[in-house]
């Protein structure tokens, strides 16, 4: 840990931990345990069944595809799967939660400890203990801001599956937090278990956050509950950090207790004192048999995961020579490491990822379209860099042909030919410019052969003007030096 790490408080350095516990729903049509449907945005109580609405006598079945995503999950996460595991039911009272008891997994749940690896903006890596992932149902929702005098209660998520994905206390700042929620939003998509919508709340954060002095055992933690973007997330720990460095340094003590982040004031707020395992019952659910895997099974679902981010990555680095930092840009999204391996086929590989990298990514951004929809396909931006590689154009010209794709859906070689684009490489022509150019400073080019060296960056620069940015750069240095020489 290095001591830039640290907050500085009144009365010296403190180190933050953060541990996170990620709901992330299942992508399945169907519940959890039970038939009714998950889709989005549906009229409110339009996906409830019986079971969902906890109807006497109801029994909740398994819904075997969910099981299978979430042993999907923890094989991307590099964990032990457990053969054997329980559903117990958790109690507590709300309105949203018609059985009394959510179904979850507690003592022994389907995936122990496993890993994550975080990719550092300097190229680094480094690795975050993963403590278990469990299946659950979801609650309901109460809404507040329907009317001034009524709450209203929507089953819809009622019994919808969700991962809740614990990590260790590893991380030590918001940064890392950050990555550590991008890299498992990442690797859920890859895998296709949850899609990682954190706007339609399939993926939330419950964020964990002590500080302690360098060295010393962990502090008191608190807990925010349900953060639901990347951003909300360090900003919530950098707010909550300080707050309780601050109760310390005045001699107070830091009550364990869970926390809301209020997202227009920056802040966060008690919401209750932190509730013990003991208070919630916990017992194994007796409509449910223990879950028992066979790991001929497991090991068939272990064989169809797909090529994971982080062996794209290290493919990526060997293979065609990217920088550790490229390389994890590229394959945060599968769809931009798909692009960008298409655009590389038979191609430099570094010069492609530097392409994609910056003006492509840039140029897309900038149109606000997606992927799918933006005018430059892998086809195109290749037969653009085919143009950089056999000098028909230069690198510089290039970008000005790149606009122009752009703008008008044209491929890069009937914009060169229209335009007139081709790179000069004809030394002859060249020279021609050079000796304008040079007629025309006949003061500068004395003063240049009189020492003033520094002049040089000024005649390639009239020289590449006059020829209208054609001209070869390096024959242009290469002619200049020769002709200034005298
Ligand atoms: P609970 O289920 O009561 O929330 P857990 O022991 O399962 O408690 O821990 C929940 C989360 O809190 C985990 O992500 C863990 O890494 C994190 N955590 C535990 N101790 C600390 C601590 N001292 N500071 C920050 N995070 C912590
Ligand atoms: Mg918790």
């Amino acid at each position: 840990m290095a001591e830039k790490d640290y907050i500085q408080g009144a009365t010296g350095p403190w180190e933050v931990v953060i541990g996170m516990e990620v709901h992330a729903q299942v992508t399945s049509k169907a519940k959890l345990f039970s038939g009714a449907a998950t889709a989005f945005g549906a009229e409110p109580n339009h996906q409830v069944s019986l079971v969902d609405a906890a109807m006497p006598g109801m029994l909740p079945v398994i819904n075997r595809y969910c099981v299978e995503q979430a042993v999907r999950t923890g094989l991307g996460l590099k964990a032990q799967i457990n053969l054997h595991s329980v559903f117990d039911r958790k109690n507590y009272f709300y309105a949203d939660l018609p059985q009394g008891y959510q179904i979850s997994q507690y003592k022994q749940p389907i995936v122990g400890a496993g890993k994550l690896i975080l990719d550092m903006p300097d190229g680094s890596t480094r690795e975050i203990g993963i403590t278990r992932l469990h299946l659950e149902q979801d609650a309901g929702k109460s809404l507040h801001d329907q009317s001034p005098r009524e709450s209203f209660i929507d089953l819809n998520r009622s019994g919808v599956a969700l991962m809740e994905i614990v990590s260790e206390p590893d991380m030590r700042n918001a940064e890392e937090a950050g990555l550590y929620l991008k890299k498992l939003r990442t690797i859920l998509r890859y895998l296709g278990t949850c899609d990682g919508n954190m706007e339609e709340g399939s993926m939330r954060a419950d964020v964990n956050v002590s500080v302690r002095r360098p060295g010393e055992p962990f502090g008191t933690r608190c807990e925010i509950k349900n953060v639901n973007s990347v951003r909300f997330v360090q900003q919530a720990i950098e707010y909550e950090a300080r707050r309780q460095i601050e109760i310390l340094e005045d001699g107070g003590k830091i009550d364990q207790e869970t926390r809301l982040f209020d997202t227009s004031k920056g802040i966060t707020r008690s919401m209750r004192s932190k509730e013990e395992a003991h208070d919630y019952r916990y017992f194994p659910d007796p409509d449910l048999l223990p879950l028992e895997l066979d790991p001929a099974w497991v090991e068939q679902i272990r064989k169809s995961l797909p090529e994971l981010p982080d062996e794209k990555k290290a493919r990526f680095i060997e293979k065609l020579g990217l920088s550790p930092y490229d390389a994890s840009v590229l394959v945060a999204e599968k769809e931009s490491a798909d692009f960008y391996e298409a655009v590389a086929k038979g191609r430099d590989g570094k010069l492609c990822a530097n392409w994609v990298i910056t003006e492509y990514f840039g140029a897309l951004n900038k149109s606000g379209k997606s992927m799918a929809e933006f005018t430059i396909t892998p086809e195109k931006l290749g037969g653009l860099i085919d143009l950089i590689a056999d000098n028909t154009i230069s690198n510089r010209l290039a970008k000005d042909v790149f606009a122009l794709m752009v703008e008008t859906g044209k491929d890069a070689a009937t914009i060169v030919e229209e335009k007139g684009m081709k790179q000069v490489t004809d030394t002859g022509a060249i020279e021609k410019v050079i000796d304008e150019v040079m007629a025309a400073n006949a003061d500068k080019v004395a003063e240049y052969r009189a020492g003033k060296e520094k002049l040089f960056g000024f005649f390639v620069g009239q020289t590449m003007k006059a020829s209208g940015g054609k001209a070869n750069p390096a024959a242009v240095n290469e002619l200049l030096k020769k002709k200034l020489a005298g």
